[in-house]
């Protein structure tokens, strides 16, 4: 599966970089209104919703459409049927819902650059193709123009860069750019870990040496939980007030981007320390349950518990794509494997499955009357991942019946996830 990352650069405008990415967004914004108008006329006309050729065709019966590289043209009747078929759906169920409207023509739209409308210099310099209509229109004397970056987001990742977007800003133009990452050099040699997702703590390891340890989220989900009361509450206020609305949505979108900032932060700082723990720490696969198995239990059933409701809003897709691609760095395979009966309807200590012999006492310890071992829950998930895997790949699993050492815990404290003990 090719592997991608993105980056954001601010781009070094000039007088005449300015003057050539503004023309280009205004005529990309000009074949995005054509492509609409020739959409509405065939929805008025059939009751039907254009495909994707008719609107590449009527972008391409423009006058316009030769300012723009090959491709780079496409993209606005792309945005257009993209536009009418998610409004097609929504119409659906909702009746009040209105198709994609037309852009002010003073409006600068996103300019996209496949791979072959741009090439990379030698020296690191990205060269745009300037279409040959633009070329005359301009008395630009060059095929390409050069894109100098001021300054990206955060470094460019080794790779080939496969797309550009460049998107008009407040005064200045910004990239963005797609960049395909070369197979990591997988390691042969190192540990296995793995890792439960859980509801009270987010992350809990398990090591093949036996070491565990355990990353209580308390705080994370408390700002979650707040967040989400607070949109909540927000946004009945809204509802009870026709007037005025508008200022109440921009209200609640920056009080949810907060939100979401904050604890966005706490994922990727989570994300971030595990991965270099496994990348200092000899590691060459880490495996985590399969997420199909994490809504439900093993009956099938939905949790509705109140820790579940908390634990439902976490994004646990986003920590899993985070930490496959930054693991994935040094070159530690990330494994999804079924989780199911892993957590409670087996010992990691002694192996015992029958149920009637082990029980989950008060904050999350699991007891089992088999071997009168006493462990946390979620350590117990973890060891038992592990196990599994261990036995999938034919792999012995050493130390097992030993004895358990207290799982460090690490905390997050609001910057970043502290050892406490
Ligand atoms: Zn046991």
């Amino acid at each position: 599966m090719p592997r991608y990352e993105c980056r954001v650069g601010r781009i070094e405008t000039d007088i005449t970089t300015f003057r050539i990415l503004a023309r280009m967004s205004w005529v990309a914004t000009k074949l995005y209104n054509t492509a609409l108008w020739n959409a509405r006329d065939v929805w008025d006309k059939t009751g039907k919703i254009p495909t994707g050729i008719d609107l590449q065709k009527t972008v391409y019966e423009s006058p316009y459409h030769v300012l723009l590289p090959a491709h780079t043209y496409q993209h606005p009747a792309h945005q257009v049927g993209n536009g009418f078929r998610s409004w097609f759906a929504l119409r659906k169920s909702d009746k009040t819902a209105r198709p994609p409207g037309f852009r002010k023509k003073e409006f600068l739209s996103s300019i996209l650059f496949t791979e072959d409308a741009f090439r990379i210099a030698h020296n690191g310099i990205i060269l745009l193709t300037i279409s040959k209509g633009l070329k005359d229109e301009l008395g630009y004397p060059d095929k390409y123009m050069p894109l100098r970056i001021l300054r990206w987001g955060t470094p460019l990742p080794v790779g080939q860069i496969k797309q550009l977007e460049i998107m008009p800003r407040n005064g200045y133009f910004e990239v963005h750019a797609k960049i395909l990452l070369p197979e990591p050099e997988w390691r042969t040699e190192g540990r296995i870990v793995a890792i439960d997702l859980g509801m009270r703590n987010p992350v809990t390891s398990a090591s093949e040496d036996g070491k565990t340890e355990i990353y209580k989220g308390g705080k994370l989900l408390s700002h979650l939980r707040y967040w989400n009361k607070e949109r909540a509450r927000v946004q009945s206020a809204i509802m009870e007030r026709p007037k005025g609305r508008k200022d109440w949505s921009r209200s609640l979108s920056r009080m949810s981007k907060r939100g979401a900032r904050q604890v966005g932060q706490g994922i990727h700082a989570l994300t971030k320390q595990i991965a270099e723990d496994c990348s200092s720490g000899n590691v060459k696969e880490v495996v985590v349950g399969d997420l199909g198995g994490i809504k439900k239990d093993k009956d099938g059933k939905k949790w509705n518990d109140k820790s579940s409701q908390n634990w439902q809003q976490f994004p646990i897709r986003e920590v899993v794509s985070q930490l496959r691609y930054k693991l994935e760095r040094s070159g530690i395979r990330l494994v999804e494997i079924d989780e199911r009966g892993t957590s409670k309807g087996r010992c990691s200590a002694c192996g015992n499955e029958d149920r009637k012999l082990m029980r989950r006492v008060h904050r999350g310890l699991f007891v089992c009357a088999n071997c009168g071992g006493h462990i946390n829950a979620d350590v117990n998930g973890a060891r038992n991942i592990l196990a599994r895997y261990l036995h999938q790949i034919g792999k012995p699993v050493e130390g097992s019946s030993g004895g358990l050492a207290q799982p460090s815990v690490r905390r997050w404290n609001g910057h970043l996830w502290k050892v406490v003990s």
